[in-house]
């Protein structure tokens, strides 16, 4: 078994178009209904799983009756998705029902992940659901999302999930059981069954394109997946889905292991890709909580300065000015100076709604 559920706390696991939808366009109800009970068993054991589904294009098309799997032009895909994602919706709320399961649906756009604002608001969403014991059947906004701000495959869309719910696993499930050396239609081509490093020779295995010719991915894609999920600390798999109970089954598979400095990754991430847009100066005593893992609680800032927004990267400031820490603002740099030294049952009053837990919370944290 990929991802156990006693390892994994968190699993998500992407499913290709070719899974889901027969060549005639029609929906492998039989495996699904496998897939589903496996979810369910795994639930069951303790385990949270979160769905990224491909299928809406190619079950849209057929419905449309449009020429090459509603992929012929990006007014074809967005129209197929449209009418695809309704069905998809239902077959996956009627299979997860009956394995005794609650289906949630989160449709994103690339810029839903990449704007942080709507980032902590993604994560809080799949959070919540999580952690109410729902499966949450998150696909592409495909309809809406024009070629500029398109994932346009569901494998890099599986590992900016996993990032923004802090996946511990993603488990890509393909027609295929990994990455080979080569072409695996060509004989003698091996088996490559942990990757510990992306590098050149990696990303020259694999061959862009999709072997069903159905989704968008290929192994290229799968790779990149691989590197976005290794930047955030998470290990990724790639198995096959084509068994009978894929999650359950001890098959073949490539699993590309992340560093296990997950806090590293996560500081890289924040240092790395976003503009600091303002400074928080706090008291000794809240820069000595947060080295010990604290989040940044309102009581102990002493200063608000720059003109950030609810998520926007700020820098934590101790009282010697060295920068202790750095993280996603809870809240707009307005009502985070209205907030300074003042304890969290006098916050609602002051900002006429109900306080978050913190200032920046430590999961969105990373000390300097
Ligand atoms: N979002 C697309 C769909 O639902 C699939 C993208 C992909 O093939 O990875 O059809």
């Amino acid at each position: 078994m990929v991802f156990a559920p006693a390892t994994c706390r968190r699993l998500i696991v992407k499913i290709g178009s070719a899974l889901l939808v027969d060549g005639d366009g029609g929906v492998r109800s039989a495996w699904l209904a496998d897939v589903a009970r496996d979810i369910g068993t795994r639930v069951a054991a303790g385990q949270q799983v979160a769905v990224v589904s491909s299928g809406a294009i190619a079950l849209g098309a057929r419905r449309l009756a449009l020429a090459k799997g509603g992929r012929a032009s990006l007014e074809d895909a967005q129209a197929a998705a449209a009418v695809g994602q309704i069905a998809l919706s239902q077959i996956w709320a009627q299979s997860l029902a009956d394995a005794g399961l609650t289906a949630a649906q989160i449709l994103l756009t690339i810029d839903d992940l990449e704007n942080r604002r709507r980032y902590l608001n993604a994560a809080a969403t799949l959070e919540r659901l999580l952690s109410l014991g729902a499966v949450p059947i998150i696909n592409e906004n495909d309809s809406v999302a024009t070629s500029e701000i398109r994932f346009g495959d569901n494998d890099r869309l599986a590992a900016r999930v996993g990032q923004a719910a802090r996946a511990d696993g993603i488990l890509l499930l393909s027609d295929i059981d990994g990455l080979y050396d080569r072409n695996p239609a060509t004989a003698g081509a091996q088996h490559i069954a942990r990757i510990e490093r992306i590098d050149a020779r990696i990303r020259a295995m694999a061959d862009g394109g999709s072997a069903s010719g159905m989704g968008s991915g290929g192994m290229a894609s799968k790779i990149a997946a691989a590197e976005i999920a290794g930047h955030a600390g998470i290990d990724l798999a790639i198995a096959s889905g084509t068994t009978g109970r894929p999650l359950s089954e001890d098959a073949r598979h490539s699993i590309f292991t992340a560093p296990r400095t997950r806090s590293r990754a996560r500081k890289n991430w924040l240092a790395g890709r976003l503009v600091v847009r303002g400074n928080i100066c706090v008291d000794g005593g809240a820069a000595r909580a947060l080295t010990k893992g604290s989040s940044l609680l309102a009581v102990g800032i002493t200063g608000v300065h720059g003109r950030f927004q609810r998520g926007d990267v700020v820098d934590v400031i101790a009282p010697d000015g060295q920068i202790v820490a750095r993280g996603l603002a809870e809240y707009d740099a307005g009502d985070a100076a209205r907030l300074i030294g003042l304890a969290r049952d006098a916050q609602a009053a002051i900002l006429g709604y109900a306080p978050r837990s913190a200032i920046i919370h430590r999961d969105h944290l990373v000390l300097l």
